[in-house]
């Protein structure tokens, strides 16, 4: 179907959800709010009753060793439950979090030793929950043995363990070091501890400091993450918090846009007055900016649009292999992943996942096949691209002819002050930047619109300069 014909057929409020509002104040007004929290497509999903033997089959197939490949593992429990947060599954308890510990390792175990695991190099592990912190010395030992026993780790893997400060004690520390944790990534959100304990995180500004000073006493890679837009933070907060972790030692630092779920325990507590408004979706791209220009004035590297570094020791591999494609094999309940074409999903429930590990089933809860391939390819590098502040309209043109047409958005983009152009490659705004979540997945969704076409013969975009056609075509009649 032609592009045009397409976005023609849509009901107005359809092509707005797309293609963003018509207004020359691009950064506070060009989507009515942010489209999703993560982009990307589902692809075909394959039913309840075939899924075990998709997945089993898919690892009896050797690994694609042209990819890379990384290890994500889910810990469902946190200590307490903070107002914002739309991913929390249980509270931790000792005697849950053993049994929870035991059934992970014995999924682990079951499938180290498959055709698509046995021998593949893994070059990220990433341990996310949850709070994986959370867990107690002794189960946090268990399970970074039983990864250094069952993955054929490259020697330098990067293994990240996500969590909160509260759980910087020596104890812990000590024991995530000596079994192969060397990166840690802490959830800290505000350093101001009125706005800290409003929103359910446990210390106080002092306290965080004090932890992370512990923390860099040892040698491991620290990364922290902020949010800006949360309920009563004015922009003097949000920037007294940024110029706080920019004179912190820590080697990275995410920011990351509140997002408010509707009926979730922020939007209630907002609707019933027990904590103040949050910010508006125009005063968090005010936020964003003013971090943004503050942390490049300070010399602060840029690694994607809110991942920045401050010492080379942090390489972000986990999320960068997350975003460009990689294999991402997942283990525990709510992990999610993909191979094969595959995406999936694992159950999030912890009854149903202990369950399934009983009757000796992959937990899962969801898997689709990406049924064509390209699309996959042209997502991949849309979601890439953009991760970093730009597409690159030639490589995709390259890529397959059909998604020339993409070139209505991007202009279209372009004209309301989004992206500029250069050569083919276009650039995102500050603009485009804050809406950066937003136009990947509209770029995504219409790159599906238009790949439903037949394949066209190839065709050379005009861009192109005469030699290189030239040696293209040339290349191609050889072939
Ligand atoms: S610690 Fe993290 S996962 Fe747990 S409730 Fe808080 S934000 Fe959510």
């Amino acid at each position: 179907m032609k592009l045009e014909a397409y976005l023609t057929e849509l009901s107005q409020e359809k092509r707005q959800t797309l293609l963003g509002r018509d207004t020359e104040d691009s950064l506070h007004q060009a989507f009515s709010h942010k489209r999703v929290v993560h982009a990307g497509l589902i692809g075909e999903a394959i039913m309840p009753a075939r899924q075990q033997q998709v997945w089993q089959a898919a690892m009896h197939q050797p690994a694609d060793l042209s990819n890379q490949h990384a290890v994500y593992i889910h810990i469902p429990f946190c200590q307490t439950r903070c107002l914002y947060c739309g991913f929390y599954q249980n509270a931790s308890r000792q005697e849950v979090e053993d049994a929870y510990v035991d059934d992970l390792l014995a999924e682990i175990e079951a499938e180290a030793d498959s055709i698509q695991l046995r021998e593949t190099p893994i070059k990220a592990v990433f341990i996310g929950g949850g709070t994986p912190t959370s867990l107690s010395a002794e189960n946090a030992s268990r399970l970074l043995d039983a990864i250094q026993r069952s993955f054929s780790l490259v020697s330098d893997c990067e293994v990240t363990l996500e969590g909160r400060v509260h759980d910087l004690v020596p104890e812990k520390i000590e024991a995530w070091l000596s079994h192969g944790v060397n990166r840690i990534s802490l959830g800290v959100q505000s350093f101001d501890t009125v706005l800290r304990q409003r929103v359910g995180r446990i210390d106080s500004r002092e306290e965080v400091l004090k932890r992370l000073e512990l923390l860099k006493s040892y040698d491991v890679t620290v990364i922290v993450d902020l949010i800006y837009g949360l309920p009563g933070q004015t922009m003097e907060i949000w920037m007294d918090d940024v110029k706080t972790l920019a004179l912190a030692d820590v080697d990275g630092m995410d920011l990351y846009q509140l997002n408010v779920f509707p009926n979730g325990p922020l939007d209630k507590a907002v609707a019933n007055g027990s904590v103040p408004p949050c910010a508006t979706i125009a005063e968090q791209a005010d936020m964003y900016v003013a971090a943004r220009d503050y942390l490049l004035d300070s010399g602060v590297e840029r690694l994607s649009l809110c991942h920045f570094r401050r010492s080379k020791r942090e390489r972000s591999l986990y999320n960068t292999l997350a975003k460009t494609g990689a294999v991402v094999y997942p283990f525990g309940c709510g992990a999610g992943g993909n191979f094969g074409g595959l995406t999936f999903m694992q159950l999030r429930e912890l009854k149903a996942y202990h369950a399934a590990m009983a009757k000796g089933e992959k937990p899962l809860m969801m898997l689709a096949r990406q049924v064509e391939p390209k699309l996959k390819q042209a997502t991949d590098n849309i979601i890439a691209d953009l991760e970093k502040g730009f597409v690159d309209f030639r490589r995709l043109s390259m890529l397959d002819c059909r998604l020339e047409e993409l070139d209505l958005l991007l202009t279209l983009w372009q004209q309301r002050g989004l992206m500029t152009e250069d050569l083919g490659v276009y650039r995102l705004t500050k603009a485009g930047e804050f809406w950066y979540i937003s136009l990947t997945q509209s770029l995504v969704e219409v790159a599906q619109v238009v790949m439903k076409d037949k394949e066209k013969p190839l065709s050379l975009p005009a861009w192109m300069p005469p030699a290189m056609r030239e040696k293209i075509m040339a290349k191609m009649a050889e072939s």
